[in-house]
């Protein structure tokens, strides 16, 4: 099998190498959307399930088919979502975690990733400035709290786990009795659709979600808190968590962590960071101060396959207090959950995952190949191209930005409030040369562009918005 196996990775090696030259090169499209019936025809789906045989030159065959069909991420037109362009050493990585299938929940199922898992959420820990678990489970120093952490597949998963800790704490008979009917969480209307999902789950209920009063550019206003937290205590309820972006989905905004933890400590109620998308920032210098107070939040969460250039999935779940987590889930399973002595520490006991992948490779090995500071230039350079492309459209007399963006999302549009960005969207991934988003904001449509390549320059964005002139006059003439 070794000699295959040599010979089959070098096939999909060569392939990936010139894909991404392909892509890099524009040579082709960003995206392109065979409809699903004919994919299964070109991969051959059926023959190859049937007769199998997946190798050598059928193997090349298939990867060219399937890359074709893919939505090439390092194409530098590539402005539409969240997710990583991820750095080869992470691809390589999830290859390593794939091939060893070290499920490492339980120390020792897989002590490396293990240990890289522990080391990732220390260093995680460290960027917020909470005091971190030595190797031992977490326990109260005589500075306070140890934090603790775990990784999750993505940052849906870890905002319930978030919530469930919030749960324990709260209402720790939960576990066994089910949810009061009393709980409710503070929450900004531009949350991420997640958190509500995680309240449908959690059995508090979509209904108890209180929203926060919030400025036009959806950041959370502070001298409301009160208000809010008022209102709800009038209705008999009590708050579970209060949630906070770090940044929010949509238009890329943090909320002002700092007054609203403040607020949080003085009134005693978990407050929730979700930097799912933009705590990357905290590796940055120039723009750690955009997530400024995160410290005062008792949970975080940070997804590595945002803005760390990691393959997905990889989030974390990260705690000021360690035992907050410890405690979220109350399970027993005399088969894997007993006291041992073992040289290192189970993740098993603080997430929904049993067999659990060993994520913090990925994440780890594209950190070792950056170095900490490659890694923040790279979220600097994203930072400050989303700013640059926002002056220049803002100089353009035919289209408007309706906020300076605060991270690497900037949704804008064409002033003339005829032209339908949608139709507009749907013509530019039609042509392949651009791919990106749409999201609505103060009731009203915009275009999304996130900045995740770091081969995207300014003169992408000349070019996307001659390519949005063209086709807006294609569609209406006059206008
Ligand atoms: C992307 C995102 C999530 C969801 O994370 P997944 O990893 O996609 O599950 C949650 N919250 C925010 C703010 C996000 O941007």
């Amino acid at each position: 099998m070794t000699s295959g196996f040599v010979a089959n990775a070098r096939i999909v090696a060569e392939a990936l190498e010139n894909y991404h030259r392909e892509s890099l090169s524009r040579r082709a499209p960003v995206i392109s959307q065979p409809p699903l019936s004919q994919l299964i025809e070109t991969l051959e789906l059926e023959r190859l399930a049937t007769e199998g045989g997946l190798e050598g030159d059928g193997l090349k065959r298939f990867l060219q088919r399937y890359l074709e069909a893919t939505t090439r991420l390092h194409h530098p037109a590539y402005l539409a979502h969240q997710v990583a362009v991820p750095h080869a050493s992470g691809a390589l990585a999830a290859l390593v975690d794939g091939f060893t299938n070290n499920a490492m929940a339980i120390y020792e199922m897989g002590p490396a990733a293990a240990a890289i898992e522990y080391f990732v959420i220390r260093w995680l820990l460290q960027k917020i400035g909470w005091p971190s678990e030595r190797c031992r489970a977490p326990a109260v120093s005589s500075a306070g709290p140890i934090g603790a952490g775990v990784l999750t597949h993505g940052g849906s998963l870890a905002n319930l786990t978030a919530l469930l800790a919030a749960r324990a704490k709260l209402a720790p008979e939960a576990w066994h009795l089910g949810t009061p009917k009393d709980l409710a969480v503070l929450v900004p209307a531009a949350a991420h659709y997640s958190i509500s999902r995680a309240a449908g789950i959690l059995g508090i209920g979509v209904k108890n979600l209180h929203a926060l009063e919030a400025d036009t550019r959806g950041r959370i206003r502070p001298d409301r808190l009160e208000n809010a937290w008022g209102r709800m205590r009038d209705q008999g309820r009590r708050p579970l968590a209060l949630v906070a972006n770090a940044c929010s989905t949509a238009a890329g905004m943090y909320d002002p962590l700092d007054e609203i933890g403040h607020f949080c400590r003085e009134r005693n109620i978990w407050f929730h960071v979700d930097g799912a998308h933009g705590a990357g920032a905290l590796v940055s210098k120039r723009y750690r101060s955009c997530l400024h107070g995160v410290e005062k939040a008792d949970s975080l969460v940070w997804d590595a396959h945002k803005l760390m250039r990691t393959p997905t999935l990889c989030a974390a779940v990260l705690v000021r207090d360690g035992r907050d987590l410890d405690g979220a889930f109350q399970q027993e399973a005399g088969y894997l959950f007993h006291d041992k002595d073992q040289p290192g520490i189970d993740f098993i006991h603080r997430t929904v995952e049993c067999t659990k992948a060993g994520l913090g490779l990925k994440f780890f090995s594209v950190l070792a190949a950056l170095g900490e500071k490659r890694l923040a230039d790279y979220i600097d350079r994203q930072f400050r191209l989303a700013e640059e492309a926002y002056r220049y459209i803002e100089r353009q007399p035919d289209f408007e930005c309706p906020m300076r963006p605060m991270s690497n999302i900037l949704c804008f549009g064409f002033r003339d409030r005829r032209i339908d960005p949608l139709q507009i969207r749907k013509r530019l991934i039609a042509s392949g040369d651009f791919y990106l988003s749409s999201t609505d904001l103060n009731q009203r449509r915009y275009l999304r562009l996130v900045f995740m390549n770091p081969e995207t320059s300014l003169e992408d964005i000349h070019g996307l918005l001659d390519s949005m002139r063209r086709i807006a006059r294609l569609m209406a003439p006059r206008i």
